[in-house]
């Protein structure tokens, strides 16, 4: 008989922004790293079909898969931790995807006749997706989102309930985080908060199996003890989650803490011990670092860093290959706009200008790479970034005074950053972005010297991650290249023959570089992005003579 699968679901109680992402995630690294082939899944309790069309600012950043879809930013801590699992959108759903399932399916007649209920039928479809998206693992781990206790997540709960006896008890595994505060009044750890979000989850009849208990400090045998009373369960099955320095130290601590070995051992999955070897010496990188940079962040949402996740990870693994601490300094274009103050961007070491959407601070953004060109500051523009990239070389390089972008002037005379005309009849948001991998190819070299994409990646066919609407205009790429623009990767676009810019390059600078894609989606710790290691990089050697003229910074 085949080997069945397991499960483990996560869940979370007490209050949310405990960290459940990263614990999933440790969780999954570590079971990877003991030969077990792992899959994770995050459902989210919310009514949007997918996070495509929320707002940054609440949700934190979507995070794009390879095959376009657009998912929660816990999709990109698991594609950190997890090496070899390869996410799609079924690896990611929301309570308005399960109900679009069912009401479409309601309306062909799929029912025929029935009531149509949350029990059975959306908690069947839940399980339905839960299944479809652990096809090809041998233990997948989901990741349940909101607080247990929200009206929202119930569906959920109690379809991860009905689970343990579809699939029977020995192969599903519950693992509820919960926070433990500590009291300064009282000196004393407080079990209360778990105790009540334990006695929740019992009454919809999840027993868990394996407490998490996030503190400031570890939690002494008798705490553990003492939550294991109350809650019904050993102490030995529950286990600190201190808060520590960097993410990545997560998997460690919670080895350490011996919570893998009690996992197999709870599933009965007979593996060896994992190897943590390449992962400590990562994390040892990130706690002694030889050098130390500044790196600019121009954008707009500068006090909401979740939507930035994936880059500042990025940031961070390009330091670890260049044994380099990156301090990102938040840069907001608006200010620089209103005062012109370039200060900021004269201590920096790279400036970097991320993606983003719509017309506020552009301009500033605009002044930002304008700096970074004429100060032959390493400069690295991603996506918006890119086409900002090109408007200020247009405008300033080339002498067009009103070049511009399709979003934010459609009716504008010289838009270098347009739509494709195949996309101008197209009105539904929702379906006329680039999403998703595209193949690229990359210019090795130009006038007998190495291009820097070549140099980055050291091939030249890659595949990157897209999530935009508008492209570099090919009219305007005959003036722009003539004044020394130089387009080193591009997506043959096959059936109308059209080529589609992707990486742009100014030969002249040092490491000034603009890619269309977003590279952060891709980078992991053990697997910096090159395109960041060498952003890093230059930034280093750039540091190294900042120092003498900006000494302190
Ligand atoms: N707003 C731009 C576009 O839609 C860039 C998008 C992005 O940076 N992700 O093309």
């Amino acid at each position: 008989m085949a080997k069945k699968r397991k499960y483990i679901f996560v869940t979370g109680g007490v209050l949310s922004s405990i960290g459940k992402g990263i614990s999933a995630a440790s969780i999954g690294m570590l079971m990877e790293q003991r030969g077990i082939k792992v899959t994770m899944l995050k459902m989210d309790p919310y009514l949007n079909v997918d996070p495509g069309t929320m707002n940054p600012f609440q949700h934190g950043e979507v995070f794009v898969l390879d095959d376009g879809a657009e998912t929660d930013l816990d999709l990109g801590h698991y594609s950190r931790f997890v090496e070899h699992a390869h996410f799609t959108g079924k690896n990611s759903f929301t309570t308005g995807r399960i109900y679009d399932a069912v009401i479409r399916r309601e309306r062909a007649g799929g029912y025929l006749g029935k009531t149509v209920q949350v029990i059975p039928h959306i908690t069947d479809e839940i399980k339905k997706q839960i299944r479809a998206g652990s096809e090809d693992s041998d233990l997948a781990i989901i990741e349940v989102g909101g607080t247990v206790g929200d009206i929202e997540s119930l569906p959920f709960l109690e379809a991860i309930r009905q689970m343990k006896s579809d699939e029977g008890a020995e192969n599903v595994l519950y693992i509820h985080l919960t926070l433990v505060p500590y009291l300064s009044s009282a000196g004393e750890l407080k079990t209360k908060p778990t105790q009540h979000s334990v006695r929740e989850l019992r009454e919809i009849g999840i027993q868990p199996d394996i407490l998490l208990c996030r503190s400031d400090r570890n939690l002494s045998k008798e705490v553990k003890d003492k939550i294991g009373l109350f809650c019904n369960l050993q102490g030995e099955h529950v286990f600190s989650a201190i808060d520590v320095n960097n993410i990545y130290e997560v998997p460690l601590f919670l080895h350490e803490e011996g919570l893998d070995e009690k996992i197999v051992e709870k599933l009965g999955i007979w593996t060896g011990r994992p190897d943590l070897s390449k992962w400590k010496k990562m994390v040892d990188k990130i706690r002694n670092p030889k050098n130390e940079i500044v790196i600019g962040i121009v954008g707009k949402y500068t006090d909401w860093r979740d939507s930035y996740k994936s880059l500042s990870e990025a940031l961070i693994h390009g330091g670890v290959a260049n044994d380099t601490k990156v301090n990102m300094l938040y840069i907001d274009s608006e200010e620089i706009e209103k005062r012109k103050n370039q200060d900021l961007l004269s201590k920096v070491h790279g400036i970097l200008v991320p993606g983003g959407f719509g017309e506020r601070g552009i301009e500033g953004k605009i002044e930002a790479i304008r700096f970074a060109r004429v100060q032959k500051t390493p400069f690295f523009g991603i996506c918006l970034g890119m086409q900002l990239g090109v408007i200020e070389f247009a405008r300033n390089v080339c002498g067009m005074k009103n070049a511009n972008s399709y979003e934010f002037k459609p009716d504008g005379e010289a838009n270098v950053i347009d739509l494709m005309e195949s996309q101008k009849s197209v009105t539904d948001k929702g379906g006329t972005m680039r999403l998703g991998a595209y193949p690229c190819q990359i210019l090795t070299k130009h006038r007998g010297h190495a291009t820097k994409a070549h140099e980055a990646y050291g091939k030249e066919n890659i595949s990157e991650r897209h999530r935009h609407r508008f492209e570099v205009n090919n009219n305007f790429r005959g003036s722009l290249e003539e004044k020394g623009l130089l387009v080193t990767g591009k997506h043959i676009y096959l059936e109308n023959k059209l080529e589609l810019v992707e990486i742009i390059e100014l030969p002249e600078h040092p490491w000034f570089l603009g890619c269309q894609f977003h590279p952060e989606f891709l980078s992991k710790p053990l697997k910096p992005h090159p395109l960041f290691v060498a952003f890093i990089k230059s930034a280093l050697e750039n540091s190294k003579t900042l120092q003498k003229s900006f000494p302190g910074v």
